[in-house]
């Protein structure tokens, strides 16, 4: 099989919705008037972003999904998608499943792959996506408020646990550690949730690097400070288990959670509420954006006792 086989087998179906799909030097895709595109891409690398015998259905959901979760962020809906792919070898039962794990997630969210690339080389995937959003309206990082409330939109740290179980560090239960294994595997985009949020967020992005180091840039960007009740923070209850160090580690600076988390003013806490039972989305407010002080640290945990925790771990950072 040639490279133009493998992409007419498993890279290429019908995309009426697009101006021009697979197969010419470029695609042609029309945008809605007053809207804006939100273009973004994330490369994975095996070794560094998966493990390099990760399934591979599992692996073409986790693709598109951590690219569908930056449209979240954004308040844009998902319009399309490119993929560039590097194989070391022809292998079609992994072609078969990874296309069958993207195209099942595409599916759902009804987004069409409308190009791509594709060579022989080390693993990667890289995949660029699109969305659309009204003029205007796009949910930055920079536009936390001071006295807006931080939300996140689920428990976290199950990813970091799977992660933790997998790279010896921490020996879960079988049963934990296979429902772990899922939150790492197939992150739930919050697609509809992002755009419920145009108007109701202030600001808002995916926490794919951990809570902390990702409020951290909305603070940068929007130069405030973030307070965070630790209380609050919701725990994936897989954590259970491990002891009180590691269920820090991995609910604040565990990444691959791929909830989202956003800033609003505490006078829409009610319509927020509202909008996660109607999405079936728990919705939780974790602490408060406060006025940045050069003295202080960017981003704060507080315990119980309203004491500032020392906290010896940060973001993940890839050069690291
Ligand atoms: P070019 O030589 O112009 O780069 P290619 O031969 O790389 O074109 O690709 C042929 C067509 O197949 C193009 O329309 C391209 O977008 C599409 N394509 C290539 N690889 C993929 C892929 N992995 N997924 C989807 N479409 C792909
Ligand atoms: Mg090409």
């Amino acid at each position: 099989m040639n490279e133009f086989d493998l992409i007419a087998k498993y890279f290429t179906r019908p995309t009426p919705d697009v101006d021009l799909g697979v197969g010419d030097d470029a695609a042609l895709i029309s945008v809605s008037a007053g809207h804006q595109l939100a273009i973004s891409v994330d490369m994975l690398v095996a070794g560094r972003h998966f493990f390099a015998d990760a399934d591979p259905e599992r692996l073409g959901h986790k693709c598109l999904a951590v690219n569908l979760s930056d449209m979240a962020a954004m308040g844009a809906k998902p319009t399309w998608f490119t993929l560039s792919l590097a194989l070391p070898e022809m292998n079609e039962p992994w072609l078969a499943a990874f296309s069958r794990g993207m195209f099942a997630l595409a599916d759902q969210f009804g987004v069409p792959l409308i190009g791509g690339d594709t060579t022989r080389g080390p693993l990667s995937i890289s995949i660029q996506i699109a969305g659309e959003v009204p003029k205007g309206a796009a949910l930055l990082r920079s536009g936390a408020l001071v006295g807006d409330d931080i939300w996140v939109s689920g428990p976290l740290g199950a990813a970091a646990a799977a992660v933790m179980h997998r790279t010896g560090r921490v020996e879960l239960p079988a049963a934990i550690a296979l429902r772990c294994d899922l939150r790492l595997d197939l992150p739930t985009p919050r697609v509809a949730l992002g755009q419920a949020l145009r108007g109701l967020a202030n600001s808002a992005m995916d926490i794919s690097d951990g809570l902390l180091g990702d409020l951290a840039h909305i603070c940068e960007q929007s130069q405030v400070m973030a307070i965070i009740d630790f209380n609050k923070v919701p725990q994936a209850i897989e954590l259970n288990s491990l002891n009180s160090i590691l269920v820090a580690e991995a609910s604040l600076a565990g990444g691959d959670d791929y909830e989202l988390c956003f800033t609003a003013s505490p006078a829409n806490r009610a319509e927020i509420e509202t909008l996660g039972s109607a999405l079936s989305t728990p919705l939780f407010r974790v602490g408060s954006i406060a006025t940045f002080d050069a003295n202080q640290p960017m981003v704060q945990v507080i315990d119980t006792q309203g004491q500032r925790m020392n906290l010896a771990f940060s973001g993940f950072d890839h050069f690291k």
